[in-house]
């Protein structure tokens, strides 16, 4: 066994509680990116986990998706497809709107981001109802793309967005109840 494997990668999670509401576990993952070795860690064990799917583009939305989809993009040599907030994006988009516990938010991607059949991973930084990484499948088939997966540093298994994503096949490093 080498010596990165090893680390605990839950050991680098920070839990606030109380933030930001009331009753919210905030999962802070600035310890993990302060540090190289248990960042680095994360990066490979989220490669290992996809590297049998042939990805051949990861998507990720604003903006703790894109800290953990830009190193895992170079890790598989595969190019990167920002997903974004309205108006942020400068070409044509493709936009979908989805709900949230109160209200709604929407999310774009650039029209010509995926070519047809393109094999696409969506990365993000914790799973909780899956609602986010939800609207990102929708933006990739909306452009003719296939989800060949969906992967998360953390899942918060209580909300149920694995299931809510299981035609994604999700995995995840760090599970929290
Ligand atoms: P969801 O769409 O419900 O799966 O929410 C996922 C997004 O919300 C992720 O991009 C997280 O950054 C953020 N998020 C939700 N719950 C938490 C939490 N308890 N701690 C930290 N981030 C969270």
């Amino acid at each position: 066994m080498s010596s990165q494997q090893t680390i605990d990668l839950a050991s680098y999670i920070r839990s606030i509680p109380n933030f930001p509401k009331p009753g919210i576990i905030f999962r802070d993952i600035t310890p993990l990116l302060a540090s190289p070795e248990a960042l680095r860690e994360t990066v490979r064990q989220l490669a290992d986990a996809v590297r049998d799917r042939d990805v051949e583009a990861i998507a990720a939305a604003e903006a703790r998706g894109f800290l953990f989809a830009a190193p895992l993009a170079l890790e598989l040599n595969v190019g990167l497809i920002p997903i974004r907030k309205p108006g942020k994006l400068p070409s044509e988009t493709f936009s979908h709107t989805y709900t949230l516990e109160y209200g709604t938010d929407t999310l774009e991607m650039h029209k010509d981001a995926i070519k047809p059949g393109t094999r696409v991973l969506v990365v993000d930084d914790l799973l909780a109802t899956g609602g986010t990484v939800e609207a990102c499948c929708r933006l990739i088939e909306k452009a003719g793309g296939i989800v060949v997966g969906c992967a998360f540093v953390i899942e918060l298994t209580d909300l149920k967005g694995a299931e809510r994503l299981a035609r994604y096949r999700p995995v995840s490093l760090i599970k929290f109840s």
